[in-house]
């Protein structure tokens, strides 16, 4: 097991102040349940906030050893850092925003300058405490800067992230003032994990629309390292709801407490009353006015209930002092008052409405007691009551209504799931589960609890730890690539020390970056400088090999003293010669094949096509990310079809799909041309996959550099342009 930095707003425990001093007492959460094993381990810590503001120095002190014991770490923050960081950015900007609700989120600098500081805060705390290679593990959404921090300034540690929340999609979060830094904040991590596929793939969509980078199936490729992103259902602690479940129910009726009593004599006080049971912190993602009034409107619909059937509503205050929440309360309040007014009588209420939270064994006893449990947030992250209710149905008596807004609903498909908003569907769901036969719920309820067990709070911890294990392991097949100082020097040596030498270098994305538009990548002085200067080192050779039309890379480098490859290969020119083809021009294809693509063109805005002697090229760079990807795998699709039988091939490189005169590519180009120029030290240097052919063909003795993260043939790698261009610098000095 390795050493483990949990890092989260709240810690497993809090301290609080009374007139007898300062007391530790563990906080309900089930991620401190989950993380427990690890946490366990002699010098594991976990560092969050210890929910309370040190009076004095002394007290901070008091504070640090007690939280010491625990194997816990205070980050220390004041009332206005408290009230801009965690009631502004947090709970006023990201809260509604990641749960849809936009008009309720305020976007101010003061909030966002204290998010920053608190995120460098924790950040600071976790750097102090880790040593060489340590994991971390950041949590939600109060911390989405934290991993980027590690990563710049720590990069020997791996990091892990969970967000708690939903992840929402693209056309939310580009609302956001701030979105590239958040996005950019959470990438730090080697492994970012969601509750849900729709939470993993609307932040790859993000990634992907405001930062641009690749990303295939789950992994997101970035300029020098890859970052993984999985889902996580995260699970609850089954066998403790389990036990006491058991327990509660075991007790003979006297012994068991007043709330329990109370419950038994509801239900026993007329024949077939049944209890249909709601638990939420009061928020106004987790649905209660819209629940409330398809209770009301079942009551309508369905008279033969009342005096029958009664929603029992625990509503735990929270967040008590913003606006929303208070309006929220009140719209309840007055909603509960109204369908108790309208439908009540003397011996009944429809609505048993609780403005406070339960003990655990109180929870577990309306868990056990009710009929039916009826969540409908509009969004949440996961909802663990639904769990708990599942889990706690130890004699699977139960009908779980589910909103399918909540992560949960992913996992607890034989749940009667329901789109919130829609009340008579809700309604009608009440209904079905009222009526619901004893061998229905049996089944579906057995079926729930088999998979939430098997995949508990504990078996969620140790699937995130396994894949951030495997994870790094996987990047460091990467860096094991990545070209050290050593393995420079030895190629600098081989360079020197060589009669002859011959540099292969692709030009887009390996010597130049990349443009939207293609024309625009034009050689800078600098590039000039160095190619200049290369090319005129004693019996070294400089090829440029690359895709480009022969027209383009004429006007730039025609003049020059480089050897030129255009087309993939299909043209060559050496120094002071014109240019010759290496194999016959055929075009009466492209009256075939350009139809097609024009209609590819007038379909995705943004992209446009280039005709080349022996190709012709499609380019989607300046399209709508998806919406080209998509494309392309559709031209890919039908061209294909078209060319069964003719001498042409289809090639996909960095948002291009090219159709070619087929057996030419710059790896067979470069051989031929090494055959009649025998060498002595041989470079290759390139950031496509078309570049592999040239990796593939040279001979075994050539030094092969790949530019980005990406799996490929060649023996080493680099970054980005910048750094091949001051490698190739550094070898000319
Ligand atoms: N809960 C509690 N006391 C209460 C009511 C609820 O400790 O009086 C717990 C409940 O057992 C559950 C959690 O609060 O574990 C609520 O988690 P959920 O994912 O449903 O919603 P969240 O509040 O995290 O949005």
């Amino acid at each position: 097991m390795t050493r483990l930095i949990i890092a989260s707003n709240r810690l497993p425990v809090v301290i609080d102040k009374d007139e007898n001093g300062m007391r530790v007492s563990p906080s309900a959460g089930g991620l401190a349940t989950g993380l427990k094993s690890y946490h366990k381990q002699n010098d594991s810590v976990w560092i969050g906030w210890p929910g309370i503001i040190p009076a004095s120095e002394n007290e901070e002190t008091e504070v640090t050893s007690l939280l010491e014991k625990e194997q816990c770490l205070p980050v220390f923050m004041n009332e206005e850092l408290i009230s801009n960081y965690y009631d502004g950015f947090s709970n006023a900007t990201l809260w509604p925003l990641f749960h849809y609700f936009t008009e309720f989120a305020k976007f101010s600098e003061t909030y966002w300058n204290a998010y920053k500081k608190v995120n460098e805060l924790f950040a600071e705390t976790i750097i102090q405490n880790a040593k060489e290679n340590d994991s971390v593990w950041v949590h939600d959404y109060q911390l989405l800067l934290v991993p980027n921090i590690l990563r710049q300034r720590r990069p020997d540690l791996k990091i892990g992230f969970f967000l708690h929340i939903p992840f929402p999609s693209y056309e939310i979060i580009r609302i956001l003032p701030w979105r590239e830094e958040i996005v950019e904040g959470i990438l730090g991590a080697d492994l970012i994990g969601f509750h849900t596929y729709d939470y993993a793939r609307h932040f790859i969509s993000s990634v992907k629309r405001l930062i641009g980078y690749e990303v295939e199936f789950n992994q997101i490729k970035l300029e020098n390292r890859q970052v993984y992103v999985d889902v996580f259902p995260m699970g609850i602690d089954y066998k403790k709801f389990e036990k006491i479940a058991l327990e509660v129910q075991s007790k003979p009726i006297q012994e068991r407490s007043k709330e329990h009593q109370d419950i038994d004599r509801f239900l026993m006080s007329a024949p077939g009353r049944k209890l249909i049971l709601s638990i939420d912190r009061l928020d106004y993602t987790k649905g209660i006015p819209h629940r409330l009034k398809a209770f009301r409107y079942f009551l309508k619909a369905h008279p033969e209930y009342k005096e029958i059937v009664s929603l029992i509503m625990l509503t735990v205050p929270s967040r008590t002092d913003v606006e929303q929440y208070q309006n929220l309360k009140n719209e309840v309040d007055v909603l509960v008052g109204n369908i108790n007014g309208e439908f009540g009588t003397l011996n009944w209420n429809p609505v048993i409405y609780f403005y406070r939270s339960m003990p655990l064994e109180n929870l577990v006893e309306l868990y056990s007691s009710a009929e039916v449990a009826l969540l409908t947030p509009l969004r949440d992250g996961m909802n663990l009551v639904a769990k708990e209710y599942i889990a706690s149905k130890v004699q699977q008596k139960g009908v779980l209504i589910l909103s399918e807004m909540a992560g949960a609903s992913k996992e607890l498909g034989e749940a009667l799931t329901v789109n919130p908003s829609n009340i008579h569907d809700t309604a009608d769901a009440i209904f079905q589960a009222l009526t619901m036969s004893d061998e229905e719920r049996t089944k579906a309820m057995r079926a729930m609890q088999k998979r939430i067990k098997r995949y508990d709070v504990q078996k969620w911890a140790e699937d995130f730890m396994e894949t951030l294990a495997e994870t790094i392991e996987k990047q460091s097949a990467y860096h094991a690539r990545k070209i050290s100082p050593t393995i420079k020097n030895t190629i600098y040596n081989d360079f020197k020390k060589a009669k002859s030498k011959m540099l292969f270098l692709d030009y887009d994305g390996t010597l130049q970056r990349f443009f939207d538009n293609p024309q625009a990548a034009t050689p800078d002085k600098a590039l000039y400088d160095l190619l200049d200067k290369l090319s005129k080192k004693k019996n070294n050779r400089v090829v440029l090999v690359s895709g480009r039309d022969r027209e383009t890379f004429d006007r730039w480098f025609g003049s020059k003293s480089y050897t030129l490859i255009a087309e993939h290969g299909a043209w060559i020119k050496e120094p002071g010669q014109g240019w010759k083809e290496r194999k016959p021009v055929h075009s009466e294809w492209k009256e075939i094949i350009l139809p097609v693509l024009e209609s590819y063109v007038d379909r995705t805005p943004g992209s446009l096509i280039e005709e080349k002697t022996y190709s012709l090229v499609w380019h989607y760079r300046k399209a709508d990310i998806e919406l080209g990807a998509l494309r392309a795998l559709e031209l890919v699709h039908d061209v294909s079809t078209l060319i069964i039988n003719q001498d042409l091939e289809i090639m996909e490189g960095k948002k291009v799909v090219e159709v070619k005169v087929s057996g030419i590519n710059k790896g067979n180009a470069s051989s031929e041309f090494l055959h009649s120029h025998q060498t002595e030290f041989i470079l290759a240097i390139g950031d496509d996959w078309t570049d592999e052919f040239l990796f593939r063909e040279l001979p075994e003795s050539a030094h092969t550099i790949k530019v980005g993260s990406e799996n490929s043939v060649a023996k080493y790698s680099l970054n980005n342009y910048q750094e091949v261009r001051s490698f190739l610098n550094e070898m000319c000095n």
